[in-house]
């Protein structure tokens, strides 16, 4: 996830890069560091495809006799192999699919309990409810003034269609007014 733009609002269409029209999760430049963080290129979804050291659980492992690094080699043409980098004592070469097993056995435990579920997304609904109330409680202001301003030029065209102000006291106030107004309603 960290290494793709598309939440910053940037995707690769073949070698060309293009921006979103979506509503963003995150501000590109904190995103532009990241990705710059993670392997040094802002994109580098062909290149880091192509590494060799790209195996499916490069970096996650660690060896249970020594501690050292996991890490996975290609044999036989084809099979990926992960084994201790330090090749200690008691150290096997593994099978991807064996390790993926594995694997699989520790996620099975995280399974959500029913009761647990309920709370958690009673929990979200809650939050989410709060999101609500709180971008409308922001936007009444600006609102009100957008609202306000409408109705003071309506009343200063007025003044000025009858004579009661001048067209250029109008007209500097109004620019002004347009300025505030457009400013709420960003
Ligand atoms: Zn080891």
């Amino acid at each position: 996830m960290l290494g793709n733009p598309i939440y910053a609002g940037r995707f690769w269409w073949g070698d060309t890069e293009l921006e979103s029209a979506d509503p963003t999760l995150i501000p590109w430049a904190p995103s532009e560091r990241v990705l710059a963080r993670l392997d040094g290129h802002p994109y580098t979804r062909a290149q880091s495809q192509s590494q060799s050291q790209s195996f499916l659980y490069s970096g996650m492992l660690t060896c249970g006799h020594c501690g050292s690094a996991i890490t996975a080699e290609i044999k036989k043409g084809r099979c990926v192999y992960y084994h201790c980098a330090q090749r200690c004592e008691g150290a096997q070469c593994v099978r991807e699919e064996k390790v993926s097993e594995a694997l699989l056995e520790s996620v099975r435990v995280l399974t959500m309990p029913e009761t647990l579920r309920g709370l958690v997304t009673e929990g979200l609904k809650g939050s989410h409810r709060d999101v609500v109330r709180e971008t409308r409680e922001r936007v009444a202001a600006p609102r009100a003034r957008y609202d306000r301003l409408g109705a003071l030029i309506d009343e200063a065209n007025t003044d000025q269609l009858e004579g009661r102000i001048s067209a250029e006291f109008f007209g500097a106030r109004r620019a002004e007014w347009d300025t505030d107004r457009a400013q709420a309603q960003e």
